[in-house]
């Protein structure tokens, strides 16, 4: 028997990357992707976003959703672009947009305050009238590092190019995709949510 869990994003790309990790670590989960009315994303924390989103998938669909949201916080900045990362720029803007703005706002900070950190939020959320109905699980992965002055690396995707993790001297754009995936934010949140997924399936 094969448990469906909804995800609320449009995205295949995203399906196909939650199916396999998920598919991974518990072969029972097929990931499908949600069809139904989109929430409105008024939330002012990753957290928050995640849950409206998967919220909505559940109650509209009767099945356990799970839905994301990531960006880059700049300490310096505040935490910003924060849940505004994927518009930095302004709508209609792309990825290249995005990071050369960043660069720009931080065009006068010295390196040893450039640090910076991805995060990626994955809420579980299990709808009323199924075992567990009503639970709730918020997974929160954190990757710190600094912004570098230029881009680097064709890999990734956003704001790699100009991310270096603690620890090394290369963006996230020139490591291996195997290797993020290993160590990533959004592999930290994964972490945590395969069990609390398990715990209720
Ligand atoms: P979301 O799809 O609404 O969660 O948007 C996340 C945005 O954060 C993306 O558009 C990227 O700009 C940024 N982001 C999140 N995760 C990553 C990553 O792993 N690498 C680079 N940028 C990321």
């Amino acid at each position: 028997m094969t448990i469906e869990v909804v995800l609320a994003t449009h995205n295949q790309h995203k399906v196909g990357e939650f199916q396999r990790i998920l598919g991974a670590a518990m072969p029972d989960v097929t990931v499908v992707a949600y069809d139904g009315p989109e929430p409105v994303e008024d939330g002012v924390t990753f957290a928050e976003n995640a849950l409206i989103k998967a919220r909505t998938a559940a109650a509209h669909t009767g099945r356990i959703a799970l839905a994301d949201d990531s960006g880059i916080s700049v300490d310096v900045l505040g935490g910003a672009p924060g849940i505004f990362s994927a518009r930095w720029a302004g709508p209609g803007r792309g990825d290249r947009e995005n990071l050369e703005l960043l660069l720009a706002q931080l065009s006068d900070i010295a390196p040893e305050h450039r640090a910076a950190s991805f995060h990626c939020t994955i809420a579980l959320v299990v709808p009323e009238g199924l075992p567990h109905g009503g639970s709730e699980h918020v997974s929160e992965g954190v990757w710190r590092g600094r912004l570098a002055t230029e881009p680097t690396g064709a890999n990734g995707f956003g704001y790699d190019p100009i991310f270096v993790p603690d620890g090394y001297d290369v963006s996230s754009a020139e490591l291996a995709p195997e290797t993020k995936n290993e160590i990533s934010h959004r592999a930290r949140a994964f972490a945590d949510l395969i069990p609390a997924l398990r715990s209720l399936l």
